[in-house]
């Protein structure tokens, strides 16, 4: 099956099967659920129950609450009695991990309960071993032993249960048949999932997270290829990203994820992780399926009033496999498009005036007394100044796109590339000789003539958007065509956010532009808004464009959607989990305070785990590791092995700040050291 959902081209959710979660129906295009997780202690069960009800006022329609050991599932009965109590039957679903004792008297008791198939019963012990047919099969027939009896309850007490696989914590047994892999993820789910049926139990729901974005569409689009050929149905899917972080990178992280199969019709609820208190989930998690309800009724409001706009046409056939990533193939103009990575456009367009201090915003800061430029990691490739010329010489790596009109007065063409209309640029015989840009809405139809310029001009640089009601699906079309008919031109993808809050532009850009980038879509990001729509909006207590100008918003937001889809590294990442009952420390606090002794290490991987129960297991592929491996006490990590074992809280950031030195990984910040943990 080449295609994973029911179609790439009209809004169509992917039937699936219904699933009861005591009164909560899910799947079977009922509405997508929104969940979260608390992050208190099980057993402090007041606790638990008032950071649940602050999670079920903003909107929580599950709950899902940690069950480590035997003790803390018996105590879901104390939370779940209070939470009806006072009121409050939301269906809470218990989280496992290693303990099948445990599962076993929470499926007694809560509504649902979530097993993660890599470490159910194995016990991973990171060794690379081969295994025989014989002995593979052996450890399914041991699986079948010790999870068949869980199946069990969960039938008889009407308990739902979701198998959720999660990238980093593949068994050894999967990683020895099909490494680190989407395959091997659906695999590990695929196992338990044949077992349930056996018993004929169908009350059940699956997830594919991984930190990585790329990783977990991939696997959640094989899942359903899997499902489909062998069983000829869907189970009803979860979606989330891990670790995804906080602030706007967890927001940007998880809205590519998740925004991408929302796009194609997959997911049947959400949970957005963020290293923040759980109710500020929620509403992210409401923005993100907000967008599908209002392509739906969009749709159907125009065919209602017979002015609905084209349908885009139908793909039954894609030049490019959905499982894996492979870039475009384009040819290069300039420093667009073939291996380069994307660039990245700063839409100066409504600057009345653009001065050396304006630039700041995307990357070079001017020194008046040295007149010259600091350029950082993020700085933007190109500005577009619509019908201005600037009256200063440009720092060396930035260019200036403007009007055709505009560009026909430039003096230095080696500088300055011009913009055209597609009609426009048919008509004109002035063009540049080294760059043209040629702006093209994908819902109008593109001419032959255009089609038949893109294939003969060098020079040619298509910069795609759409005004279709679903756009990312009309843009991905023509790109298709265009890989369909061998024309190799780059493509720039431009975003339009009207939206009127920060939350709501940041999953506008990033699943319109970070669908199509993780498909191998895109050689440039150009991001545009409204500032007007969000300059009153308080964050932190402050309004938010006095903490950022919005060039600089729009700027982050594009570079940080370049990393997250990993076409373009500029800054260092961090998997963070987003803590829950496990955790040793204050997660926040640490992620900020490593945060701000790192952030200038371009291209390293840290992950900050709360528990080392399953932090080791979802650092994924990070470089670095900080653990919590007891009350005050962290372990420190290079890869997957241990490097320093339970090292002093107090000291564990200059502890980590040494570990990267030793491995070369570290590189001396602007601000010192001192000031900065301090
Ligand atoms: S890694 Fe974090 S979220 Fe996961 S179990 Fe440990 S503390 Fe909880």
């Amino acid at each position: 099956m080449q295609l994973y959902c029911e179609s790439l081209t009209e809004y169509k959710r992917l039937a699936t099967r219904e699933v009861r979660i005591g009164d909560l129906l899910l799947g079977n295009f009922h509405p997508i659920r929104v969940q979260t997780m608390t992050t208190t202690d099980t057993m402090d069960t007041i606790a638990t129950v008032e950071q649940s009800i602050r999670c079920i006022e903003a909107g929580a329609e599950l709950v899902r609450i940690t069950a480590p050991s035997k003790k803390e599932a018996e105590n879901l009965l104390a939370i779940k009695n209070e939470l009806h109590r006072r009121g409050y039957k939301t269906p809470l679903v218990a989280d496992i991990h290693f303990t099948p004792n445990a599962a076993e008297i929470a499926a007694r008791i809560v509504e649902k309960v979530r097993v993660n198939p890599g470490n159910y019963v194995d016990k991973k012990k990171f060794e690379q071993i081969d295994y025989t047919d014989a002995e593979y099969a052996e450890e399914i027939d041991r699986i079948r032993e010790r999870f068949t009896p869980l199946v069990k309850i969960c039938k008889e007490y009407g308990t739902a249960m979701r198998i959720g696989t999660n990238h980093g914590s593949l068994s050894d047994r999967i990683m020895s048949r099909y490494g680190d892999t989407p395959m091997g993820m659906v695999e590990s789910a695929m196992e338990f999932l044949r077992i349930a049926r056996n018993e004929s139990y169908h009350n059940i729901i699956l997830s594919m997270k991984a930190s990585n974005p790329q990783v977990m569409v991939q696997a959640y689009r094989l899942l359903v290829s899997v499902m489909t050929d062998e069983f000829g149905e869907c189970y009803p899917l979860h979606l989330g990203v891990t670790e995804a972080g906080d602030g706007e990178d967890g927001r940007i992280k998880s809205a590519i994820g998740i925004g991408s199969l929302l796009e194609d019709g997959l997911g049947d609820t959400i949970r957005v992780s963020l290293t923040e208190d759980p109710e500020f989930e929620i509403p992210v998690c409401k923005d993100l399926v907000k967008r599908y309800i209002d392509v739906s009724t969009a749709a159907q409001h125009q065919s209602a009033a017979g002015n609905g706009q084209p349908a885009i046409p139908e793909v039954n056939k894609l030049p490019y496999s959905p499982f894996e990533y492979v870039r475009r193939n384009t040819q290069t103009v300039s420093n667009i498009g073939s291996k380069q990575v994307p660039v990245v456009i700063a839409d100066f367009m409504k600057a009345d005036t653009i001065t050396h201090n304006d630039l700041q915003a995307v990357g070079y800061t001017y020194d008046t007394v040295t007149d010259k430029f600091t350029i950082s990691d993020a700085a933007a490739d190109y500005l577009y100044t619509g019908k201005k010329l600037l009256d200063f010489a440009l720092p060396g790596t930035l260019k200036v796109i403007c009007d055709h009109s505009t560009w026909l007065k430039a003096t230095d063409k080696e500088k300055y590339y011009p913009l055209f209309q597609s009609t426009e640029y048919l008509k004109s015989t002035d063009h540049s000789g080294i760059l043209n840009f040629i702006s093209l809405d994908v819902n109008t139809a593109a001419s032959q003539e255009l089609l038949q310029a893109a294939r003969r001009d060098r020079s040619f640089v298509l910069v795609l958007w759409s005004s279709h009601v679903h756009a990312m699906p009309s843009v991905r079309r023509y790109i298709i065509e265009l890989m369909n008919q061998g024309i190799n031109c780059p493509v720039i993808l431009a975003v339009e956010s009207h939206d009127t809050t920060i939350d709501e532009q940041l999953i506008h850009f990033s699943t319109e532009s970070g669908a199509l980038l993780l498909d191998g879509m895109g050689d440039g990001i150009w991001l545009m808004n409204d500032p007007e729509k969000i300059q009153n909006q308080k964050v932190s207590g402050r309004t938010y464009l006095e903490t950022k100008s919005n060039h600089q918003f729009i700027n982050n937001t594009s570079f940080s959607i370049l990393q997250a889809t990993r076409t373009r590294i500029s800054k260092t990442e961090y998997i963070s989990c987003p803590s829950c009952g496990r955790t040793l420390f204050d997660l926040q606090e640490t992620t900020a305070k490593i945060r701000s002794v790192t952030h200038h290490l371009k291209g390293v991987k840290i992950a900050i785990m709360g528990c080392i129960v399953n932090g080791p297991g979802e650092m994924a592929d990070a470089d670095f590791g900080y653990v919590g491996s007891g009350p005050g006490k962290i372990t420190l990590y290079k890869g997957k092995e241990i490097v320093k074992r339970n090292v002093d809280s107090a000291i564990a950031v200059e502890e980590l700040i040494n570990l990267l030195k030793e491995n070369n990984a570290w590189v001396d910040p602007l601000v010192p050291l001192r000031t900065a943990i301090n």
